[in-house]
């Protein structure tokens, strides 16, 4: 028999941890039933407008019958099988695409489970590189404040140092170097007083740093920051001085959605080591990568242990893999260049009169990415309510209410989407 409402909701009460929540939470919690195209259905009929695309991934919205069918397909060969000593056609296809459309010099791609696997995937190889390389006291890593990088304990160790709750942890976590956030706007340049603090670090440490981990352009779940692409471009530069290797963890940022394939472009960078993850299979399965130049991996191989230490269950999964290809020939089919332009100028136009609301801080935009910060923290329960009632699904953190909606969706529901905020903060439903 199937559940009712109330009765699924409260066993998942009774047994569930959501995300960052409290077992004891007053947050509500609501279930869905079906997605399909930008829509949430909720158990109960009601239907929302999705202006998160789950935490950046569901590019193309959900229920996309391309997306369905490649699982489809794959199933009836495999779903799964181990990725030690035997490889298939979905992976090795993945591979290629992702080697062809990312910074000309990433050619070698280890396939993970996790935005945060794969970035501390990204850090081992870092560490195992330059203990290659003779310089086993190379295994610090920098990383910039506002950053986030995962939950995992080495991916929180490069997270920002208050926000990453380094003191509840400060026992287990690595001790990191943090340099500033960067002040720079993403229209602004960059001058030597915005990157002077990051040169120093670099100066004063270099012999025992690994590499300079960064979320290129955006600052995501850190802050919702836009920085200069200048800034990227002059941060590189100067890993390249002082021989240390530049990690961009391009898991929110990548397939699009700052307005370019992969938000190292605005900067014309090449990192040398690159995670991807989130939209990586369009929002359907859980799979992240990170990928190395020739130089990285075959220094690793060349010198003891000639291996490098990484090796998950799930490892290229080909049910996840064949939907990642379908997902992006999906995207590089399609005008998603000028979908996201739109996008950007709805946003902008929509989220403007939030300037003129008291509590509003912040209002900015890039590429399909809109934030509205605000001076003070919202009230999660009464918010999140609220924008339920008024047919929205946007989930803010803190102090801010941000869209990030599929590319997919229409000028008219991106509309629906900026009023229900302007409401919200018009009536103080987030206090
Ligand atoms: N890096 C960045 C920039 C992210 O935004 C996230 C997820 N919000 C992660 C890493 C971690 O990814 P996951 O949640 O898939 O472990």
């Amino acid at each position: 028999m199937s559940k009712t409402h109330n009765s699924l909701l409260d066993d998942d009460r009774d047994h569930i941890w959501h995300p960052y929540s409290s077992i004891n939470s007053e947050v509500p919690v609501f279930a869905v039933q079906s997605a399909k195209g930008v829509y949430l259905t909720l158990e109960d009929g009601r239907q929302l407008i999705d202006g998160m695309s789950s935490w950046w991934c569901a590019i193309h919205g959900y229920n996309v019958p391309e997306l369905n069918d490649a699982i489809k397909q794959q199933l009836d060969d495999m779903a799964h099988v181990m990725f030690g000593g035997l490889t298939h056609a979905p992976a090795v296809k993945l591979c290629n695409k992702l080697v062809e459309i990312t910074p000309e010099k990433l050619e070698t791609v280890f396939l993970a489970d996790s935005g945060s696997v794969s970035v501390e995937i990204a850090m081992k190889m870092a560490i195992q590189y330059w203990q290659a390389k003779q310089l086993p006291g190379k295994q610090k890593f920098i990383s910039l404040k506002n950053g986030y990088h995962g939950d995992t304990l080495g991916a929180m160790s490069v997270c920002d140092p208050v926000t990453g709750m380094h003191t509840m942890f400060s026992d287990v976590l690595a001790r990191n170097y943090f340099a500033p956030s960067p002040v720079c706007k993403f229209e602004e340049s960059c001058q030597p007083q915005h990157i002077s603090e990051l040169a120093s670090i670099l100066d004063m440490h270099h012999q025992s740093v690994a590499a300079l981990i960064l979320e290129p352009v955006v600052q995501g779940a850190g802050g919702m920051k836009f920085y200069s692409p200048e800034y990227l471009a002059q941060a590189k530069a100067l890993c390249e001085q002082y021989d240390v290797l530049l990690v961009a963890d391009e898991i929110a940022t990548g397939f699009g959605r700052s307005g370019k394939l992969f938000a190292c472009e605005h900067a014309g960078i090449s990192p040398d080591i690159m995670c991807i993850g989130k939209s990586l299979t369009g929002g359907y399965m859980t799979l992240a990568a990170t990928l190395c130049t020739k130089e990285i991996s075959e220094t690793i191989s060349q010198y003891p242990p000639y291996v490098f230490m990484h090796g998950p269950t799930f490892m290229a999964n080909p049910l996840a893999c064949s939907v990642a290809s379908e997902s992006i020939r999906l995207l590089l089919s399609s005008d998603w260049q000028q979908k996201v332009n739109e996008i950007e100028q709805r946003l902008n136009e929509g989220l403007a009169p939030c300037n003129e609301i008291s509590d509003v801080e912040d209002v900015r935009v890039l590429g399909a990415i809109g934030v509205v910060e605000l001076k003070q923290a919202v009230n999660m329960s009464k918010i999140q309510q609220s924008f339920v009632d008024a047919g929205v699904w946007i989930r803010p953190f803190g102090k801010l209410v941000y869209l990030m909606p599929p590319y997919t969706i229409k000028a008219a529901e991106i509309d629906i989407l900026c009023n229900a905020i302007i409401n919200v903060l018009n009536d103080g439903k987030h206090l």
